[in-house]
């Protein structure tokens, strides 16, 4: 049993309450087992994330178990690749299921015995209307339902088709199985809702075993049961389910009775998080691929630079609540920097080069600088880099006409060169069209490592590249794949085309500083004023693949 629970009593959320009530009262004899239960019909996402890191750090705080239950049940839509997917993604975020991975099919026999105790107590029965008629029959909310002329069959005539419903003597939606509740219930889920269907589809792991499927309600509080899972965590869209949840459990002999608990699902700023839509995205190829680094997949996020941490770290400061909410994208942002920040290398690379050429720097002179490589961290060490006479700058770090307030070069003005030296721009060189090719200065030597005895102060220090040594590398520049803040509630949420921010990736032709060819696939830099970058899987020893992880800056502060 969890014995801190006093000392952070203040800080904790409203499902450690009810968890730590049930502790003191005992309870479920003290124990706590939750689990996390996905369809395995999409990649898991951020909003995955928080339900993950909810469900296992809860069972973690209070020395209980989490399960991992794929919750199999519509055949038509699962598939193995997305079981692997969901496996691989809940350990790279740092959990572990032990020998606790369950698949709602594992119960398939079981939970056809409990339909069947269903109908021995007359609380089920086999209804020959069609789907539309059920939906008809089902009422409104305003109108109480209408009973299925097939509501009064004998038990011995529904215990019979049932069994034919699995014998595959029906077609798909010729019959199903419905629970006999109440068709004026004011809840529409109590109204004899559907419990199995028939489906003639060969299923992931089950094969052809089955015709028959159990439905989500039907199935979800049974395995928690079987389970023995204490709590049942949820979101709050399943808040009106929870009676029917509960009566499942009441009617029908089962090991225990789990409580189910509902919070307030993750939404993001600019980001859609519907299974649906991100499955569209895919499909439509308007992404390329479920982990393409645009997408708000925990597979799309690990390409694109995020570390575990700073996604648990993200769902630990939102919390829980059980109202709806849209949490600012720059918060997930703010996350990884304060990560990357700790543990990124430096290093300097030019993403919009401009060439720069130092008059008075000899020829053939190579030096060597050494420079730090996080200056948050003194145990990374430093490294070499090297210069020479002509160097790439960004081009925004120089303006022939610059306005007073403007420190970096132009004509007459004095910068550092990170590690390097001290130069003075003399002037730039312009093609044809008037665009400026080149930039000129002049060092000073005395400035050696980036500063002078005299006391002479510089308002900027710019990064750079030695052309003799640099590498060359796609860069890829990311912005939020959707225009508007809120994608669900927009006016166009029904077209995604019109939705998407058709600039939200843009490849640079960019130059790397040369310790950055012995990168390796997901390691992550900062690059000096640039932001937090991260090597792709898609680079070749021929030519490298950076992705944005995120920009340096933002004025976001939580
Ligand atoms: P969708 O509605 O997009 O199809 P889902 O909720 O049905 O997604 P599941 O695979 O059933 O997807 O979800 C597994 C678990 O993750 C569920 O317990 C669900 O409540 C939780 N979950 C899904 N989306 C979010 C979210 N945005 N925020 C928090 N939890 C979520
Ligand atoms: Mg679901």
């Amino acid at each position: 049993m969890y014995k801190g629970y006093m000392e952070d009593k203040k800080r904790i959320n409203f499902i450690e309450e009810i968890i730590e009530n049930d502790l003191t009262n005992n309870k479920n004899e003290g124990r706590v087992h939750t689990r996390f239960p996905p369809e395995p019909n999409g990649y898991l996402h951020i909003g995955h994330a928080k339900s993950i890191c909810l469900n296992f750090t809860l069972a973690q705080k209070y020395s209980g178990k989490c399960n991992l239950r794929f919750d199999d049940t519509n055949p038509s839509k699962e598939e193995q690749e997305y079981v692997n997917s969901i496996q691989k993604d809940v350990k790279w975020l740092g959990f572990d299921w032990d020998d606790r991975l369950f698949f709602a099919s594992d119960y398939f026999d079981r939970l056809y015995e409990f339909a069947v105790e269903l109908i021995k107590k007359d609380k089920a029965y086999v209804c020959g209307l069609t789907a539309e008629q059920i939906k008809e029959y089902r009422g409104t909310l305003t109108e109480p339902g209408r009973m299925s002329p097939y509501r009064n069959r004998s038990t011995e005539e529904n215990l019979v088709l049932f069994e034919r419903m699995r014998n595959g003597e029906f077609r798909d939606g010729e019959c199903v199985l419905r629970a006999k509740i109440d068709m004026s219930s004011s809840n529409m889920n109590m109204r004899d809702p559907v419990i199995y269907r028939i489906a003639h589809q060969s299923h992931h792991r089950t094969k052809d075993k089955w015709c028959i499927y159990p439905m989500y309600d039907f199935t979800h509080g049974l395995c928690d049961a079987l389970e023995g899972i204490t709590h049942s965590i949820c979101t709050l869209e399943f808040e009106n389910h929870r009676p029917l949840y509960n009566w499942f459990l009441e009617q029908l002999d089962v090991p225990c009775h789990p409580q189910q608990i509902e919070f307030g699902r993750l939404n993001l700023s600019y980001t859609v998080l519907s299974k649906r839509k991100l499955q569209q995205l895919v499909s439509e190829k308007i992404v390329d691929g479920w982990n393409d680094p645009l997408m708000p997949t925990i597979s799309g996020l690990r390409r694109r630079g995020y570390t575990p941490e700073s996604i648990r770290n993200f769902c630990e400061r939102i919390g829980v609540a059980k109202f709806f909410s849209i949490v600012d994208l720059a918060l997930l942002e703010y996350f990884i920097r304060e990560d990357l920040n700790k543990r990124a290398k430096r290093v300097m690379a030019v993403l919009d080069p401009l060439k720069l050429v130092i008059e008075n720097y000899p020829e053939d002179k190579e030096e060597e600088f050494d420079a730090d490589n996080n200056p948050e961290d003194r145990s990374a060490g430093t490294r070499k880099i090297k210069f020479s006479k002509v160097l790439y700058i960004e081009r925004e770090d120089f303006m022939e006409n610059a306005p007073k307030k403007y420190f970096r070069l132009s004509p007459g003005r004095e910068v550092r060169l990170k590690h390097a030296y001290y130069v003075t721009c003399t002037g730039a060189v312009k093609d044809a069209e008037g665009t400026i090719v080149e930039v000129r200065c002049t060092y000073d030597p005395a400035s050696r490592g980036g500063g002078t005895d005299d006391g002479r102060k510089v308002k900027s220090t710019l990064h750079w590249v030695s052309e003799k040594h640099m590498i060359k590398a796609d860069v890829r520049l990311y912005e939020p794949l959707f225009k508007d803040r809120d994608p669900s509630s927009s006016k166009d949420k029904n077209d995604l085309h019109k939705l998407i921010n058709k600039d939200a990736v843009k490849t640079v032709d960019a130059y790397l500083e040369p310790s950055l060819k012995d990168a390796q696939v997901s390691d992550r830099f900062q690059f000096l004023r640039k932001g937090y970058f991260c090597l792709d899987k898609t680079s070749t020893p021929d030519k490298l693949v950076f992705n944005r992880t995120v920009t340096l800056k933002d004025s976001y502060q939580p």
